[in-house]
């Protein structure tokens, strides 16, 4: 690609700043993206995380949903982190009634999967595709991924503890979803693997 990627952050709910901040630092150009004229100006979209419920409902109250499929199906570059996870999962065990996905993962994820005892949790992970320290996960009312089909590849598992073994970290083609928030750690290269990804789609 040329010119540096824009890349939206769906900014109905959530920690649409964080993102936005993080890639601020990845030579890309970041803006919110609230209607659905703005979908069209995007290479790539992030989903933030935040509650999957609330910007399921936002998102169609305000007609972004079927522009964001239409192009999610085209083949948009996408990154969703935790809730934004749920939203590309396309099976979700533990949704609400009525709760709709955008999809295009082949996996099931739980929703606020890890329990009371450990809602929030931060772990040392290593991710497939970043290189160096491990990555900071930070885990907030977090999914899981309960599985996965053969296009996906995993990226992390949960080292140990009760939930050691699940999958927090996953791609398939062009998308991209973590159950943790590398947004909020200061920590930029989840985002900077989704730059790539972004760079070698265009
Ligand atoms: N539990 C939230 C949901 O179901 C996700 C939490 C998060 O994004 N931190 O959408």
């Amino acid at each position: 690609m040329p010119t540096d990627p824009v890349i939206g952050v769906l900014a109905v709910q959530g920690d649409v700043r964080e993102h936005l901040a993080a890639l601020a630092e990845c030579d890309v150009v970041a803006r919110p993206v609230r209607r659905a004229t703005e979908i069209a100006e995007i290479d790539a979209l992030v989903l933030p995380g935040g509650e999957s419920t609330t910007i399921d409902k936002l998102t169609r109250a305000f007609d972004l949903r079927e522009p964001i499929l239409d192009r999610l199906k085209a083949g948009m570059p996408a990154y969703g982190s935790c809730a934004g996870m749920i939203l590309l999962a396309d099976r979700v065990v533990d949704a609400i009634e009525g709760q709709q996905t955008f999809g295009g993962i082949d996996m099931t994820v739980r929703r606020n999967a890890f329990g009371r005892q450990v809602e929030s949790f931060e772990e040392d992970l290593r991710v497939t595709g970043v290189d160096g320290e491990p990555v900071r996960a930070v885990f907030i009312r977090a999914p899981w991924v309960e599985e996965v089909g053969d296009a996906v590849e995993v990226l992390a598992t949960v080292a140990e503890g009760p939930a050691a073994g699940r999958i927090v970290a996953v791609r398939q083609g062009n998308l991209l979803a973590t159950s943790f928030h590398p947004e909020i750690t200061g920590d930029i290269r989840v985002h900077r693997l989704f730059v790539e990804m972004v760079r070698s789609a265009g």
